[in-house]
């Protein structure tokens, strides 16, 4: 009888074959207005040390990512007041003009319509904003009040009508999930139908309110990362730096669970752990962007290659 992994991992190879997407990471900014009860990143945590990297830092870690062989760069960062919308759009064309044949994601929190267009028009392709849960009652648990689930909601479908590539997801094992908020987060997901799901661990960070609450568990981590494999054949499932955080050979697990994406760090070295979301968060190893040859040794070691390639969603190729 074959368990519900051999399936997720039977079903990933039908659709996408032995290939492993890669995407380089670029954390552009530690400061953030937010106060998610979660991160360590969040306005309240006067401990947080913060950074904003200039246009040109930015361009040189694509620079280097290019030469690596990433062909997605997503810029990933807090909102940052001191970050104007203007200028991550003169950013992104900038990046856009340089690095024609490559896929641009932006992962920056909740924007208005608005922003998301003018980042669109500017040549973003895709948007990362984990939905978190689609409980209300759990989503209020984990966000202080200005932080609703509608807005988020909201938020996810402007993207997609947009014309962006999407990703949702949210952390297992985060402080209040039940069974009863997992099976929301399945019937949005279904409803929502988004291109990328980003699922991993829940971890504790020591500077916020949940300091004291367990990690979620890679065992639980891959279960979700194979169902979601088997309700979504298509969608693009990383295996996350917070699976790889809380076991050593979570990436490898997580692509043998059904997942097809990996997110090397391509942040300037000096400033990664100062991008401190939870405790103890990879950024060396093969974590790393400049490290990509071990990370191709462990997905050759279990029968997978890493491919130059932008990685678009089976129905979003041109
Ligand atoms: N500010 C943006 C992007 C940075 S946070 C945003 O919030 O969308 C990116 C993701 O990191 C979040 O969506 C959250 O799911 C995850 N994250 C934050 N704190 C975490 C923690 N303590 N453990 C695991 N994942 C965490
Ligand atoms: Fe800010 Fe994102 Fe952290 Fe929330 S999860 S505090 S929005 S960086």
């Amino acid at each position: 009888m074959s368990t519900i992994q051999d399936q997720a991992r039977e079903i990933c190879l039908r659709t996408f074959g032995n290939r492993v997407y890669i995407r380089g990471l670029i954390e552009i900014t530690s400061y953030c207005r937010n106060n998610c009860y979660y991160c360590g990143l969040r306005a309240a945590n006067r401990r947080a040390q913060r950074y904003r990297l200039s246009r040109e830092q930015i361009l040189d870690c694509c620079r280097t990512g290019h030469e690596l062989g990433f062909r997605t760069f997503v810029l990933q960062g807090g909102e940052d007041p001191g970050m104007t919308t203007e200028w991550v759009a003169e950013t992104v064309m900038q990046i856009r003009g340089e690095f024609p044949d490559s896929a641009i994601t932006l992962s920056l929190g909740e924007q208005s319509k608005a922003v998301y267009r003018m980042w669109r028009e500017a040549g973003a392709d895709r948007y990362l904003l984990r939905h978190e849960t689609a409980d209300e009652a759990h989503y209020r648990l984990l966000h202080p009040p200005e932080l609703s689930f509608q807005n988020r909601r909201e938020g996810l479908y402007a993207l997609k009508e947009l014309g962006y590539q999407i990703g949702a997801g949210f952390m297992v094992g985060s402080p209040g999930q039940t069974e009863k908020t997992l099976e929301k987060d399945l019937q949005f997901l279904e409803e929502l139908q988004p291109h990328m799901i980003g699922i991993g661990p829940f971890v504790p960070h020591h500077d916020t309110p949940f300091a004291n609450e367990p990690a979620g568990t890679a065992e639980q981590t891959l279960e979700w990362i194979s169902g979601l494999r088997i309700a979504f054949p298509k969608a693009l499932l990383p295996a996350t730096t917070a699976l790889g955080t809380i076991d050593p050979t979570g990436r490898e697990k997580g692509i043998l669970a059904g997942a097809n994406v990996v997110m090397p760090n391509l942040s300037p070295r000096e400033v990664r752990a100062k991008y401190e979301l939870y405790d103890n968060k990879l950024s060396t190893g093969a974590e790393a962007a400049e490290s990509l040859a071990d990370l191709a040794a462990r997905m050759q070691s279990i029968g997978r290659e890493i491919v130059v390639d932008r990685g678009d969603h089976p129905e979003m190729r041109n």
